[in-house]
């Protein structure tokens, strides 16, 4: 845990930086190392990294708690790092995403991919599942072939004879250098056609209804994509390959489990009592079997309780996450004149033999021991 870099450190900027600070620092990393951005092997960590970093100082109890403590909460909360929500969208910009969903990057010459968002519930990540989904996708026009001309009819392009690249001399200050440049009379495809096809209107696809189906595999995380290859927009005037079908999967919020690499964490709220005998919990769990949770008698709020072996699968190898329950005191909101007396008369057995002061000190021994 303690090998984890410093969030300011990590997103590049002061102790003291305001929240514009921040942003501006984040969406520039974000950017830069958003791995559909970014081809280098560590650029998915780094994402991580900085989304996690930005998640806990945008955050003012979290900065707080993490300006005192650093990396290691008293306690050992296992929320301090995990279950973070940030709106991208809102903080990077639609322009952002707009380049990278739907717009389309077109792969040398041919079609543009397509990237989709599909939505799988825990227990569907969990087990794997296969999907199926009914799309409108561009698909090359049968009337034209895909070029976009009516009837299929075409002529060489005079302007670049056919090649679809012109050389283009250039005159830069004294400098005259020749270039070679995509033929704007046929955009490169060698073709031009006096008539638009009428069904496709001369783009040479058109959407139709198509069923994909796919394999979600156990484990999938949190923008996981799948690429299927050919299955995007055909190539512009049907020279060259089509581009592919980029599937992402997003995991839909579960109601008490949050993922942490293959852990599941939830934290369980229960009353004085219970923390004092301990107790067993059991809860439906996302393999569809029951989950155990045994509490032991004498937990602190702040414990937890690890069940090995009950977390999400692997989806690269067959190891399994374990379950970690963080124990909660649950207080509750209303207590009459006559509870109240009663728990005054158990104050004695509720404080505990030790003094203020010792309470104190036993509580930074524990915390200090932890965090080293
Ligand atoms: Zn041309
Ligand atoms: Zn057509």
């Amino acid at each position: 845990m303690s090998d984890k870099r410093d969030y300011y450190e990590v997103l590049g900027v002061e102790k003291n930086a305001d929240d514009k600070e921040l942003k501006q620092a984040f969406r520039i990393l974000a950017r830069r190392y958003h791995p559909d951005k970014n081809d280098a092997e560590d650029a998915e960590s780094r994402f991580k990294e900085i989304q996690e970093a930005y998640a806990v100082l945008s955050d003012p109890d979290k900065r707080r708690q993490y300006d005192r403590f650093g990396h290691n909460v008293p306690g050992g909360s296992p929320f301090g790092a995990g279950g973070f929500n940030i709106n991208l969208e809102d903080i990077l910009g639609g322009d952002f995403f707009s380049s990278i969903f739907g717009g389309g990057r077109r792969s040398s010459g041919g079609g543009a991919d397509i990237r989709i968002r599909h939505q799988v519930t825990l227990e569907e990540a969990y087990t794997g599942t296969k999907s199926e989904l009914n799309l409108d996708l561009p698909t090359e026009c049968l009337s034209c072939q895909g070029t976009g001309a009516e009837g299929g009819s075409t002529s060489t392009c005079g302007t670049c004879r056919g090649q679809g690249r012109v050389r283009v001399r250039q005159q830069i200050g004294p400098f005259i250098s020749d270039a070679v440049q995509t033929c704007e009379e046929c955009q490169g495809s060698g073709f031009t056609h006096d008539a638009d096809c009428g069904d496709c209107d001369g783009i040479g696809s058109v959407n139709q209804p198509q069923t994909i189906r796919f394999d979600i595999p156990e484990g999938a995380d949190n923008g996981m994509v799948m690429r299927m290859r050919g299955r995007g927009e055909p190539a512009r005037r049907g020279r060259g390959q089509p581009g592919d079908l980029h599937i992402e999967i997003m995991v839909e919020e579960h109601p008490w489990f949050e993922r942490s690499g293959m852990d599941l964490i939830m934290s369980l709220p229960l009353g004085y009592s219970d923390l004092v005998t301990g107790c067993d919990v059991t809860i439906p769990h996302v393999d569809g079997k029951d989950l155990k949770i045994s509490v032991p008698s004498k937990s602190n709020s702040g414990d937890t309780v690890t069940i090995p072996r009950r977390g999400m699968p692997s989806n690269r190898s067959r190891g399994r996450g374990d379950v970690i329950v963080l124990l909660k005191l649950v207080m509750p909101s209303k207590f009459s004149k006559q509870d109240l007396k009663k728990i005054k008369e158990m104050k004695q057995i509720l404080d505990g033999e030790l003094s203020i002061i010792e309470r104190m000190e036993n509580d930074a021994k524990i915390r200090r021991h932890s965090s080293s």
